[in-house]
């Protein structure tokens, strides 16, 4: 219960596309999210909290999130959490654990619950962490991920978009890059102000993405 209000957390920029890596820690332990392109940077942040990162968490294996992830594993040992749709873009880059459905993992004594999240890619998944949702490339502040790279799928991101919806209001959008006009925001200023969210059909969603 205590544990979950010193929970350790810092979002970071990245790389030449606005990647957003994140790393959370409690007891000792860090979890980061996508690392790309810095992985210095997050070594350093961990290093200086005194912190040991042990598990790497994929929201998908688009290159610009994977892109760390290789060498960080390499160099900490770290677990690499991704969805089973997914796996096969990290095999070899060390411990894969690879799920589907929901998932639960710990950081220290951290609850982290990994929910499906498909449409930008097969295999995508956001982690809830306390009042925080990490959503990849499913939702950004203002807009969502791109439905038209390989494996994306329009109909499978609207679904998607319900999902969040039904979430609670409370919880604060942590995005995979820094598209919006600010980095994080609420689930209920999203309900009412990104588009992709207010649809009320399938219809209404694919005349949006055009
Ligand atoms: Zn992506």
């Amino acid at each position: 219960m205590v544990s979950k209000n010193k929970m350790f957390f810092k979002q970071i920029k990245v790389g030449p596309m606005d990647n957003f890596n994140y790393i959370l820690g409690d007891s000792g332990i860090a979890a980061v999210i996508d690392p790309a392109f810095e992985e210095d940077k997050l070594l350093k942040i961990a290093a200086e909290n005194s912190l040991s990162i042990k598990i790497i968490l994929l929201t998908h294996a688009h290159p610009d999130h994977i892109e760390g992830v290789e060498r960080l594993a390499k160099e900490t040992k770290a677990d690499i959490y991704v969805h089973e749709n997914e796996k096969h873009e990290v095999e070899g880059m060390g411990n894969v654990i690879a799920f589907s459905g929901e998932k639960a993992i710990k950081i220290g004594e951290i609850e982290i619950s990994a929910i499906e999240t498909p449409g930008h890619t097969p295999g995508g998944v956001s982690y809830i962490v306390g009042k925080r949702i990490f959503t990849g490339d499913a939702l950004f502040i203002g807009a969502i991920g791109r439905t038209d790279l390989p494996g994306g799928d329009a109909e499978t991101l609207y679904k998607t978009m319900m999902k969040f919806k039904s979430l609670p209001d409370d919880l604060e959008i942590c995005p995979g890059h820094d598209y919006g006009e600010k980095p994080f925001a609420k689930l209920k200023e999203e309900k009412k102000n990104n588009p992709y969210l207010q649809c009320s059909s399938l219809k209404e969603f694919m005349q949006l993405i055009g």
